[in-house]
């Protein structure tokens, strides 16, 4: 799987993200959403955070 990206122009910044995904997203210090930079990006909850995201602003290309 290839690394989620967020589109940070429609993140509300309600943090579930890092709540179902820890791992792979987190609020930077700047206070964006980040990713972080893994060798692998099959964990199921990046699929939990796509499905939960309010905003529908993650997403992930399937290569
Ligand atoms: S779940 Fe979506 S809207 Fe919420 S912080 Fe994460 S990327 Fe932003």
């Amino acid at each position: 799987m290839t690394k989620p990206i967020v589109d940070l122009s429609d993140c509300i910044l309600c943090g579930i993200c890092e709540d179902v995904c820890a791992e792979v997203f987190r609020l930077n210090s700047a206070g964006y959403i980040e990713v972080a930079e893994l060798s692998d990006y099959s964990q199921n909850c990046i699929s939990d955070a796509i499905k939960n995201c309010p905003a529908k602003c993650i997403s992930q290309e399937t290569p």
